[in-house]
């Protein structure tokens, strides 16, 4: 027997909350220090999937009253010359995070690159320094999408603390940080990955999963706890449109509450920069 059918958890509503509250905390950086954050923004080279998120990140930047500070080098630019636009960029006062947008053409190297971004103006969040911070549990700059994972979670009511979380995905961008901010919640966290024997059994132990995998129809009801909340930040591109990892249709009769895609964790990614960014600027006028 099931329980009643999950409440889905509309992330364009939580995202617009914090979109708000951003608006708000820029109006009052702008009145106590005459600053407006600034946002820059690095597309190297001309992928139009990119050309796309970069151009809603900067709308979504004015909807706020961020600034935004747009650069398109060529595919074809050179390392060095790379490196110089983010020293620049590192230098200027008018910029208080900084984003390069992934992937990069072939002959660069994201982590270099990312290596060079000052961690004080690193909004996405991938910086070692940052991610170590976080792991420390101190003061920094928290990737995007896990960021928003936590405020959904938060929207949702889903108890953190003393919960068992499981989190199905361990890269850098998502799995690690958002063990890590679960683990700060105090709740108990096991990390699977594709070497995860039993994977169902220890999702079914999970009174909140989160799947970041990458592949459609991977969490069926077999694998979700009765009344668990369950987080989909699987985004992918299918002949019947664009699904996450979890079977969104069998799942919503066992979990307490659900994220759908699209309209889950995606609109809070944006949402989150926007936050950061503000984050970032408001930590750089304090500390100067
Ligand atoms: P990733 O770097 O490819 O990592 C995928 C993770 O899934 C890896 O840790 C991998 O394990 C694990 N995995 C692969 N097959 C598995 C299996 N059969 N069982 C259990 N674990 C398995 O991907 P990512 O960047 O973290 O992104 C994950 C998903 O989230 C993607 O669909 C991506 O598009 C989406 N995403 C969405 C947003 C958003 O805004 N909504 C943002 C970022 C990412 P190993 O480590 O052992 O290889």
């Amino acid at each position: 027997m099931g329980v009643s059918e999950a409440s889905v958890i509309d992330g364009k509503a939580v995202a617009a909350g914090v979109r708000e509250r951003v608006a708000g905390e820029v109006a009052e950086l702008v009145a106590e220090h005459g600053v407006k954050p600034g946002l820059a923004t690095v597309l190297v080279g001309d992928d139009p999937a990119s050309a796309i998120y970069v151009r809603r990140k900067r709308e979504a930047c004015a909807e706020v009253g961020i600034e935004s500070f747009h650069h398109e080098p060529s595919a074809d630019v050179a390392e060095a010359e790379l490196l110089a636009l983010l020293t620049r960029l590192n230098a200027d006062p008018a910029v208080h995070g900084i984003l390069l947008q992934l992937p990069l053409p072939g002959h660069l190297d994201a982590d270099t690159m990312t290596l060079a971004i000052d961690p004080d103006k690193d909004v996405d969040g991938l910086h070692p320094v940052n991610a170590g911070r976080l792991m420390q549990g101190r003061e920094g700059l928290v990737p995007c999408t896990p960021a928003g994972v936590i405020e959904l979670l938060d929207h949702s009511h889903t108890e953190l603390s003393g919960a068992h979380a499981v989190v199905i995905g361990r890269s850098n961008l998502v799995g690690k940080p958002l063990v890590q901010l679960l683990l700060a919640r105090n709740a108990t966290v096991t990390t699977c990955h594709s070497r995860t024997r039993a994977l169902a059994a220890v999702c079914r132990e999970a009174d909140v999963l989160v799947a970041a995998v990458g592949m459609p129809g991977l969490v069926g009801a077999d694998m979700v706890k009765e009344g668990a909340t369950v987080i989909d930040v699987g985004t992918n591109r299918t002949d019947s449109g664009l699904v996450g990892d979890v079977d969104f249709e069998a799942v919503r009769h066992r979990a307490r509450a659900l994220t759908p895609v699209p309209g889950g964790v995606g609109p809070m990614t944006i949402a989150m920069l926007l936050a950061n960014t503000v984050r970032a600027a408001r930590r750089q006028l304090e500390h100067k």
